[in-house]
């Protein structure tokens, strides 16, 4: 059990909380506290690597090492709060699209709060793929997303619950000598998908800055991005994924500085 906390890095004597990864509220008002949690994890093949034999509830999905104050009970539980009216929306059916600028940025940093815990939660049964860089930027500036990071939203999917999958695994266009290049940026890249009834909500990040990250327009809704080079990409051909509880919300791609510079030559870029 860490001594200090792994957001704020404060001591934890007499200062010790546990973080739910999904707020008290939220599994009240889905009624998912009771739903069962049994993490498994596949590799890309969709091969089963590990798959947890003493399942535990939604309830019990809980983060210890982290401080009462001023964290758990500060400013992420300001976090939660701030994310009400969007996450309401969003396990209602509600479009992404209709969500107001203010929701969609209050979703986005809730995203990456609770992708950040959930990371920190599964280290037995998964692996840790959240540097500690953006937790620290987090902490440090909780209103905005930390660097790098995109957040998405997907609605009308089945509901399927309250749910997630975790990945380091990208669809990527690139040439063939870009190859280890690019797996070696994807062990510093994070995929999370927090999975809201019928909503599905993408936090990522992708190393470098240089590289694009192509979206898939008409199904994903931007709801928050500190990152510059970004594409929306209308054309079928997306592979399907070994996610199905996530559905497509995953098929976000990234594209190598070469084939970017092929398909759309030296053209200034931004968000659209
Ligand atoms: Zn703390």
């Amino acid at each position: 059990m860490a001594r200090v906390c792994h957001f704020c890095g404060g001591s934890l004597a007499g200062n010790k909380s546990r973080e739910h990864v999904f707020a008290d509220w939220l599994l009240e008002f889905t009624g998912q506290g009771d739903a069962i949690v049994e993490p498994t994890h596949q590799n890309f093949e969709g091969d089963v690597v590990y798959h947890r034999r003493n399942p535990h509830t939604f309830n019990g999905l809980l983060l210890g090492g982290v401080c009462e104050r001023p964290c758990n009970n500060g400013w992420m539980s300001t976090i939660d709060a701030n994310a009400k009216p969007a996450l309401i929306a969003l396990w209602q059916g509600r479009a992404a699209a209709s969500l107001l600028q203010h929701d969609r940025h209050a979703l986005s940093v809730w995203a990456a709060k609770t992708t950040f815990t959930l990371n920190l939660s599964s280290l037995s049964t998964f692996r840790r793929i959240i540097p500690q860089a953006h937790i620290e930027a987090l902490f440090k500036n909780p209103k905005v997303l930390p660097p790098g990071v995109l957040v998405i939203a997907e609605t009308g999917l089945k509901n399927d619950g309250l749910g997630w999958a975790q990945s380091q695994s990208w669809y990527a266009h690139l040439e063939d000598r870009e190859t280890a290049l690019c797996k070696a940026l994807e062990g510093s890249s994070f995929k999370t998908t927090l999975r809201i009834g019928p909503s599905a909500v993408t936090t990522s990040f992708w190393p470098n800055d240089d590289w694009m990250i192509s979206l898939r327009d008409g199904r994903h809704v931007m709801m928050g991005s500190e990152r510059s080079l970004i594409g929306w990409n209308a054309a079928p051909g997306y592979v399907k994924s070994n996610y199905d509880h996530v559905e497509h919300a995953f098929e976000i791609q990234v594209l190598s500085p070469a084939t970017v510079r092929a398909q759309y030559g030296d053209a200034p870029f931004g968000v659209p």
